[in-house]
């Protein structure tokens, strides 16, 4: 094929130059007339295929690796969309009142669920559109008798308009190099699984199915965004380099990730992890994290069944048990943009300013007072005091605190009386993260133990912008001197009234963000377990008393970008040709 340029979004960095291979035979159905007497018979096929589908997904599920269970729950998600009614009756009612062939009718009722899903809002439901892409391909290749690319070579870049959990499944895992593909989001499942194998993804390539052919030689550049096909041996040199460059950063970050975060003039400044998932906590301590700074309960209540307390007791031991520090366990913040199966049935207007964290749990006793329990047995589970620590979100108000001060007197009395093991009291910690809550930080420092500065939610409050609206998002600025000097205050009272603060918002892993707050004096970053290595990289290479003068300079300033020069300016000199490794590093991996 000719040689060709091509760019996409970068979802997972590092660089792979390999084969392509294309995933899913193009099957686009011809409109197949049938006689009335064949209907019984074409919806037969059907459904024989949906089946076949089913097995196939069912055994490509069997094969998800041991490090990857999450992703069985995607292929399960697939299994149970061949048989969604939405989709099997559509097919079937269409076959029979139009007489047409079944794989054109499914071909129809495939692309309507998919706008359905595209049309959405929010980018979870509407990332979602890939699965029904997924299975109705899936089923009308097993229509067509088109069989799937089955590969043997090693060094493969997959490329498809999107590529699932189960396509990877049928494939040997360790010949995967690289990713492309067509379509895909911020939480595509090609971004998510490529993340998760370690390798490079770049989403939305234009032009990727016209100009690729399959075992055309590729070059992926996951941390520039480029995407070169049949290139020339001068480009395959100098990306060959960039790739071991690269490779060698990430091994050296990896290797000294274990060594504490002192700055160059000796300030240790703590890393934890950001984490969802309990089985997350047993391997921290290999990326180097000191604890868990932040522990998101979410998942566990997202599901169609509501947990039990004995289920959340068993997570959040898990969690003491595995962290290698402290762990910071949040009490459920559903609401905004996370609705639990109750919360979707009554949908607020404005949801991010509506029932979400904290107000959600207080007007939720019953629920909250199971969590409280689980929490305060979990903490008992652990011989060392303090393990467990328990961080509130979206407080706005001292009452709330208050509120949850007596909530955890009323389950520790409970607890007690049917003579359950538990905890009488734990480390009580909120997240700053409303504008409110940063006018009264010095108030809210006497009802608690600890801050931890939200910065993912404090930007958007404090800017009053919508983060799912595109058209206000050069608003998320973390360099506003608003956003600014809120984290200068909160740091600052925090340490005047004796408390320790730390920050666990997406601020935290970025380089820009580490520098002013280490010049703030925070005492702990707590980032996603891929970002640690590098972060803690950076700090070792940086002199907390120089971040102390920019971050006073910044402070003064109301030119953003003459703020932004300047702390570039110092990441330049600290970290030159790295600079651009762990900035594609930290915002690759987040999207
Ligand atoms: C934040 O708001 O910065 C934060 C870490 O919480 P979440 O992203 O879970 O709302
Ligand atoms: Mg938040």
């Amino acid at each position: 094929m000719a040689r060709a340029h091509l760019f996409g979004t970068p979802v997972s960095p590092g660089i792979a130059i390999g084969t392509i291979r294309f995933l899913h035979v193009e099957a686009v159905p011809e409109m197949r007339r049938i006689l009335p007497s064949e209907v019984e018979a074409e919806k037969g096929r059907l459904l024989e295929a949906m089946e076949a589908v089913r097995e196939d997904l069912k055994t490509a599920m069997g094969k998800v690796p041991a490090d990857m269970q999450e992703y069985r729950e995607i292929i399960a998600a697939q299994v149970e969309m061949t048989r969604d009614p939405k989709l099997v009756n559509s097919t079937c009612q269409m076959v029979e009142q139009e007489h047409v062939g079944a794989a054109w009718a499914l071909s129809k009722v495939v692309s309507q669920l998919v706008e359905v899903f595209r049309s959405l809002d929010d980018p979870y439901l509407k990332d979602r559109a890939q699965d029904v892409r997924v299975v109705g391909m899936r089923i009308l290749n097993r229509l067509s008798g088109a069989s799937r690319t089955h590969a043997s070579d090693t060094n493969l870049i997959l490329a498809a308009e999107d590529v699932s959990p189960a396509d990877i499944m049928d494939l040997d895992v360790r010949s995967i190099r690289g990713i492309v593909t067509r379509e895909g989001g911020i939480t595509s499942h090609t971004a998510i699984l490529a993340r998760g194998m370690h390798i490079p993804a770049l989403v939305c390539v234009t032009n990727l199915l016209v100009a690729a052919r399959d075992g055309d030689t590729v070059i992926i550049d996951g941390l520039g965004g480029n995407v070169l096909i049949s290139p020339s041996e001068e480009d395959t040199q100098d990306y060959s380099r960039r790739e071991k460059a690269y490779a060698a950063w990430q091994a050296s970050t990896r290797d000294t990730a274990r060594w504490p975060a002192d700055t160059r003039d000796a300030l240790r400044v703590g890393v934890l992890a950001n984490v969802e998932h309990a089985s997350e906590a047993a391997e921290l301590s290999g990326v180097g994290a000191d604890g868990i700074g932040l522990y998101r309960t979410e998942f566990a209540f997202l599901k169609e069944v509501m947990p039990s307390e004995e289920e959340l007791f068993e997570e959040y031991a898990t969690v003491v048990r595995d962290a290698p520090g402290h762990g910071a366990i949040r009490t459920l913040d559903v609401g905004g943009d996370k609705l639990t199966r109750a919360q979707e049935a009554v949908r607020e207007a404005n949801p991010a300013l509506g029932l979400r964290g904290i107000r959600f749990t207080l007007h939720n006793q019953d629920l909250f007072k199971s969590q409280l329990r689980a929490l305060l047995r979990a903490a008992a589970s652990s011989p060392e005091q303090g393990r467990l620590r328990i961080l509130l979100p979206m407080i706005s108000m001292v009452e709330e605190v208050r509120a949850v001060k007596r909530l955890l007197q009323e389950v520790d009395q409970e607890l007690s009386m049917r003579g359950i093991a538990h905890a009488a009291s734990v480390p009580l910690g909120i997240m700053v993260e409303t504008p409110a809550a940063v006018f009264i930080t010095d108030q809210l420092a006497r009802e608690c133990d600890f801050f931890s500065i939200g910065t993912n939610d404090l930007i958007h409050y404090l800017m009053a912008i919508d983060h799912n609206n595109m058209r206000v998002a050069y608003l998320a600025e973390a360099m506003h001197p608003a956003v600014i000097r809120s984290l200068k205050r909160i740091i600052d009272t925090g340490h005047r009234e004796g408390l320790s603060v730390s920050a666990c918002g997406e601020l935290s892993s970025d380089p820009f963000g580490v520098v002013l707050m280490l010049g703030m004096g925070i005492d702990a970053l707590s980032v996603s377990p891929p970002f640690l290595p590098g972060i803690k990289h950076l700090i070792r290479q940086l002199d907390a008393q120089a971040c102390t003068e920019l971050a006073s300079q910044v402070l003064l300033s109301s030119d953003i970008r003459a703020c932004k020069h300047l702390v570039n300016e110092m990441l330049q000199k600290v970290l030159g040709h790295e600079l651009a490794f762990l900035t594609s590093t930290v915002m690759g991996a987040r999207a």
